[in-house]
């Protein structure tokens, strides 16, 4: 290793995606969603109950300003039950902020990285969907 570290300036947001078994595990998934929009304002994104894009299993995709890390990262923490969830940066670079860099919550599952672009706009936190009325 070279160079200068990276900065914290590189990340544009975050994304959260909870992963959930159609089968067993989309009520526990839908409860969380449901807690979360009751109390961080994020963009909560649709259901997908088929596999899609480098992901190994069905989930939704939580996109938040980089403000709200040290609020809904840990909050999740505590309250994934059983369901994995992978927080990633955005940077310019999806490869990398999925396979590389992330962290996960409970078990980490497959991520197929072949199938992101190793270089990508910058992606901004999109507009919140959520009207949050309770503290996490
Ligand atoms: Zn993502």
């Amino acid at each position: 290793m070279t160079g200068a570290p990276r900065t914290i300036g590189e990340i544009a947001s975050y994304h959260a995606h909870v992963y959930y078994d159609p089968a067993t595990s989309r009520d526990e998934a839908e409860r969380l969603r449901n807690w979360i929009g009751e109390r961080f304002l994020v963009t909560l994104g649709r259901w997908h109950d088929v596999k899609v894009g480098p992901h190994d299993q069905t989930m939704y995709q939580v996109a938040f300003a980089a403000e709200l890390f040290p609020t809904l990262v840990p909050w999740l923490m505590l309250n994934h039950g059983s369901l994995s969830i992978l927080v990633h940066p955005n940077t310019t670079n999806p490869r990398r902020d999925h396979h590389d860099d992330p962290l996960w919550i409970g078990t980490p599952l497959a991520v197929h990285a072949d199938k992101l672009p190793e270089v990508a706009e910058m992606e901004q936190a999109p507009a919140p969907n959520t009207s949050p009325t309770l503290r996490p």
